[in-house]
């Protein structure tokens, strides 16, 4: 079947000098994927790219998956920043053998990673951080070449299945 999934993620700017922070078109999400028949596989999914890259079981079970990024959409206001993605991808049922447990639709506890880059105006120089579900929050990042701060995440990412697929 054919699912989406929405993910939705805010982030509270700081009051520093104009780092230029952009979301980078690229995330990684946890999937329940009938091809390498395991739950919760870390998936790359790129803005643009007509497949995703499940890690699979291992290191050398990397395959391509059936997900891409249907939407990719950032509201940048004076004090936060949201990003919306919608995933498209093909779910099949199955039981993960080695959990013993059956395949959701939705993974049992989504996992989300969003990659970001900002410019430094001090340094010249650009840097790339990532934001996660599974941190204690709130939790500040600053620039690494003059620490002023750049944002704060106060709130995991919400991720929900989409039942009415766009
Ligand atoms: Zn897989
Ligand atoms: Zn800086």
């Amino acid at each position: 079947m054919l699912a989406s999934v929405e993910i939705r993620t805010v982030l509270a700017m700081a009051d520093s000098p104009v780092h230029n922070l952009h979301w980078q078109p690229k995330l990684a999400l946890s999937m329940d994927c009938f091809t390498c028949e395991r739950t919760g596989r870390t998936t790359w999914l790129t803005v643009g790219a007509e497949r995703a890259v499940c890690t699979g079981d291992g290191r050398d079970g990397q395959h391509y998956s059936a997900a891409r990024i249907a939407t990719f959409d950032h509201t940048d206001e004076r004090h936060q920043t949201s990003l919306r993605v919608v995933v498209d991808y093909w779910w099949a049922p199955f039981h993960d053998a080695k959990r013993d447990i059956a395949a959701a639709v939705l993974t049992r506890t989504p996992w989300v990673r969003h990659y970001l880059g900002y410019r430094c105006p001090q340094q010249e120089e650009s840097g790339e951080f990532s934001i996660k579900t599974n941190l204690n929050r709130p939790v500040s990042q600053t620039c690494q070449h003059c620490s002023a701060s750049l944002c704060e995440s106060r709130d995991a990412p919400q991720v929900r299945l989409l039942m009415d697929p766009r």
